[in-house]
């Protein structure tokens, strides 16, 4: 088989069969396959699309191209989340202590910043000393210790993914259905849980803009899921806006403790309930979708739900402090304020992507949630954007 003509036949529009699937994984696996070949199938795949059937045979060549994480030795109900990506969204660092103090187990394996959307591992690296890096055998050591594991993809789980992730990010082929569902999918199934809750991300700071798309997307996650024998359930949630009011790693951290004690901007607040009930109820630890709120929000008021955070970060090497002393997280060294120039309500703050017409506010958003969102020396996991009000539909 010539990698040549299993592209010109995705450019014509044809449809893939499942060794023309296999080969196109196993060369990106095995790095025989050069990155110019894998770019234009990535964009074909992207201009044409591809049906059900190549999207299941995608995903289960890239489950395929590592192991399948056996955590059945770990008790109860496994349960992840996982978003779409979005600007500010940082529920994952609410919603997974939340759940492990409420009984679920949560082997959370997360990614780094896609396209102009944040990363959740670049976000806990913010925190002095954490590491995502963890093994296999140490993730498995993280549940039984605090219930909760939040690590980056090992170099054993959906390699394929790993590479074709990185390549998307830089080819302008990150939108598709098909790329997508394969891209999360073959990460979660490979990872062992037993169950999946997804936000699906609509709007201008989304990569689907329109509702009809994002449902598009979450019906092609879940059906993957399911048929894969992870319990998938897809919540459709609105990123016009950025999520809460900070952009930038180190922010989003505090804010995530700000919730955690029981304050925080309402709209991250109701997200992240919203989300860690589904994960209760597929945990098999609350009756119903009432029950599980109520917990969750007990969890808060509690304070079990930071106390777990704080054992989390411990227990992944990171310094616990940061939980009472925000001193102690990366800040930056200067601040601007950009104070308005008229008296007004905010009624639109744009989470808008490089594609979209960039107001003056989602220039700044996308290029600071870009900055900050990178591992890189000339851009410190520091830069980062607060504002002081939400937009209010006054
Ligand atoms: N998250 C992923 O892991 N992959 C995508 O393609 C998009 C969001």
């Amino acid at each position: 088989m010539r990698a040549v003509d299993v592209i010109m036949k995705k450019r014509n529009g044809g449809a893939l069969d499942r060794d023309e699937i296999r080969f196109f994984v196993d060369g990106v696996t095995a790095g025989t396959l050069p990155d110019y070949q894998a770019s234009a199938l990535l964009m074909a795949i992207l201009l044409r699309g591809m049906n059900a059937d190549e999207t299941a045979w995608l995903t289960n060549a890239m489950v395929h191209s590592g192991v399948r994480v056996d955590l059945r030795d770990i008790p109860g109900v496994k349960v992840d989340k996982h978003s779409t990506g979005g600007v500010g969204d940082k529920t994952s660092l609410i919603l997974a202590p939340l759940a492990a103090a409420c009984g679920v187990p949560v082997p959370m394996m997360s990614g780094r910043g896609l396209g102009h959307t944040g990363g959740t591992l670049d976000k806990l690296e913010s925190i002095p000393g954490f590491r995502v890096d963890l093994s296999l055998e140490e993730m498995k050591a993280a549940l039984a210790r605090t219930r909760c594991a939040m690590i980056g993809q090992t170099s054993q789980i959906a390699p394929a993914d790993k590479r074709l992730y990185a390549l998307r990010d830089v080819t302008a082929t990150v939108e598709s259905i098909p790329l997508i569902s394969a891209s999360i999918m073959s990460k979660k199934i490979a990872e062992g849980i037993d169950a999946l809750v997804l936000d699906v991300k609509t709007g201008s700071g989304a990569f689907m803009k329109t509702e009809a798309d994002s449902r598009r997307l979450a019906e092609s996650l879940v059906s993957i899921g399911n048929a894969s024998g992870v319990k998938t359930e897809a919540v459709i949630t609105a990123m016009d806006s950025p999520l809460g009011r900070a952009v930038g790693n180190a922010l989003e951290v505090v804010e995530c403790l700000d919730v955690l004690k029981g304050g925080g901007p309402q709209d991250l607040v109701d997200v992240s309930v919203e989300l860690a009930s589904r994960m209760l109820v597929l945990g098999q630890v609350a009756d119903d979708i009432g029950d599980a709120e109520q917990q969750v929000r007990r969890a808060i008021r509690s304070g079990a739900g930071l106390e777990r955070f704080r054992q989390i970060i411990e227990n992944q090497g990171g310094d616990p402090r940061v939980v009472d002393d925000y001193a102690r997280m990366p800040s930056v060294p200067g601040r601007h304020l950009v104070p308005a120039d008229r008296r007004g309500y905010v009624t639109q703050l744009d989470g808008a992507t490089r594609s979209a017409p960039a107001t003056p506010c989602s220039r700044s958003i996308t290029a600071i949630a870009a900055a900050s969102t990178r591992r890189c020396n000339w851009c410190p996991a520091r830069s980062q954007l607060a504002t002081s009000r939400q937009p209010s539909g006054a």
